[in-house]
Order: C-alpha cells, then sequence, then structure tokens
C-alpha cells in the first residue's frame, strides 16, 4: 500500500511539464529527453510514462537552474553545431548558428589536406567542424584558457577528430607555423553594450573586448599574415557594426579580395582576406 501511494506521488512526463509553467514546451521536452535519455520523439510518444525519483529530483532541479538564467546549453551540457552534438560549460561560449556561416565560408576556400589554426577555439566548435569534414584537413586550435581547451579537447575525442591543441595568448606561444587559413571568432562586444546584460551567464573574456570590441580582431588582422602561407585566408566573425572596420584594417594590413558575408539575419558577420606577399 504505502508503495503505491509513493508511485503516486511521482510525476508522468505530461503532470511534470504541466508544473513547469515558465518553461516553454521545447524546454521542458529537451530536460525531459536529457533526463531519461530518450530522444525528443519518444518523449513525444509517452506522455503517460512516469518519472522515477532521481529523475525528478534533477529534472527539477534543472528547471530551477534555467529559470535562474543558466543557458539551456548549459544546462544540458550540449549544444548542437554545424550538425554535430557539442559539449559545452560555463568556461566556453555556447556556439551560436551564425558562426556556422564561417565554417560554410572556410570549407568553401580549403583544398583536401590544408592547414587551418582556429585561434580562440573555445568550445572547439569551428575546429571541430572543421576537422570532422572530408576534407581531411590539418586543424590546430588554440585557446588562452586551460578550462576552454580541456571542454575542446573532449569535444575531438567524442567525435574523433585529430586537433593540435595549444595554450596560447592569440599567436603568443604558437609553434612557427605557416597555415593556408586563419579563422576565428573572437570576443568582438564592446564593454559597455547593453547586449551584455542577456550574456551574463557566459565567460566575459570570450565576449568583451576593448576599444568599441575591436581590440582582439584588430590584434588578429596585424598578427595573422606572420603565420599564413602566400594566398593563404583569414576569416573572422564580428559584430554586427563592425564589418567596415574590419574591411578596412585588413585593407591597410596588405589583405586582398575582402570582402564580407551576412548571415541568415542580412547583418554583414563574417569577413575574409587573403594574404598574398
Ligand atoms: N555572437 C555572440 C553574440 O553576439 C558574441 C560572440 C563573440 O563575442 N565572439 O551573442
Amino acid at each position: 500500500m504505502s508503495l503505491g501511494r509513493a508511485a503516486l506521488t511521482l510525476p508522468t512526463f505530461n503532470q511534470w511539464r504541466l508544473n513547469q509553467q515558465h518553461l516553454s514546451r521545447l524546454e521542458s521536452d529537451l530536460l525531459i529527453a536529457h533526463v531519461t535519455k530518450m530522444s525528443r520523439v519518444q518523449v513525444l510518444a509517452h506522455p503517460e510514462q512516469p518519472l522515477n525519483k532521481a529523475q525528478t529530483l534533477k529534472l527539477d532541479q534543472l528547471s530551477l537552474a534555467l529559470c535562474d538564467g543558466t543557458p539551456l546549453a548549459y544546462v544540458l551540457g550540449e549544444k548542437e553545431f554545424f550538425g554535430l552534438s557539442l559539449r559545452v560549460n560555463s568556461s566556453v561560449l555556447v556556439p551560436r548558428p551564425e558562426t556556422e556561416l564561417l565554417v560554410e565560408l572556410a570549407l568553401q576556400r580549403l583544398n583536401p589536406t590544408d592547414g587551418v589554426l582556429d585561434v580562440g577555439t573555445g568550445s572547439g566548435a569551428i575546429a571541430v567542424a572543421l576537422a570532422a569534414s572530408p576534407l581531411q584537413l590539418l586543424v590546430d586550435a588554440s585557446d588562452n584558457s586551460q578550462s576552454a581547451l580541456a571542454v575542446a579537447e573532449e569535444n575531438a575525442r567524442l567525435h574523433k577528430v585529430a586537433i593540435n591543441f595549444h595554450l596560447s595568448d592569440w599567436f603568443r606561444s604558437l609553434p612557427v607555423t605557416r597555415w593556408h587559413m586563419i579563422v576565428s571568432n573572437p570576443p568582438y562586444i564592446a564593454p559597455n553594450d547593453p547586449h551584455l546584460d542577456a550574456l551574463a551567464a557566459e565567460p566575459p573574456t570570450a565576449l568583451i573586448a576593448e576599444n568599441n570590441g575591436l581590440a582582439d580582431l584588430l590584434t588578429i588582422i596585424e598578427e595573422s599574415p606572420r603565420f599564413l602561407q602566400p594566398g593563404g585566408w583569414l576569416l573572422l566573425e564580428h559584430g554586427y557594426d563592425q564589418a567596415t572596420a574590419i574591411r578596412s584594417a585588413m585593407f591597410k594590413r596588405g589583405f586582398s579580395k575582402v570582402e564580407s558575408f551576412t548571415d541568415l539575419a542580412s547583418i554583414e558577420r563574417v569577413t575574409q582576406g587573403c594574404y598574398c606577399e
């Protein structure tokens, strides 16, 4: 009898979902799928399935974290990027769909077995997506954060790709090598940008750059020619209002074929340059 009563207090998927007024349907489904290790489709197909005690406790805890403003990707510990499920935690920026544009442009310009460097790799999203392509690229990736590199290394392991990782503050500690391409999604938000309020859970060092958000982008433009093969490409993601400044900095540093590309929201988001000495 008492067993029966205890079981009654545990909710079904649907009952738990109905109690989470602050969550969207998608969020509650994803949390249930995560905790029960079922697919979202399976969760949708079994609304009357009961949760066990450990699952219910875990779900309540994750729901609270979401409510407190923790991004869904951190709560789940994963985020999909370029068709790959990547591990993420609060040491790294959550990979964004606009960064997929950078990967697409890079893949269009790379030849099989080319060497490419992702400088400031964070979760390793760009580097892992490039390394997982059929082009058999030789991929290097760097970051100045040991904890970010640990996440990137885990993502490379998970997707069974070989990447050479380097702990380096931009180009400072990198081997003297010349890559066919250097790509980066560096911090580019100005310290006083009001958008930062919505990004409070993510590491400020991955988001914020001095000089109106341009400092790290300009460092990369200045230093990358020493690390590029003749005719090598530099591809940079940047902020919505920075394309003009980035193009002019690339021209000034001697890049040619300088061009910006728009993301799905029609915002100039990635700028390229080719370095021919
Ligand atoms: N794209 C991110 C955002 O605007 C910022 C990423 C970055 O600074 N590199 O939310």
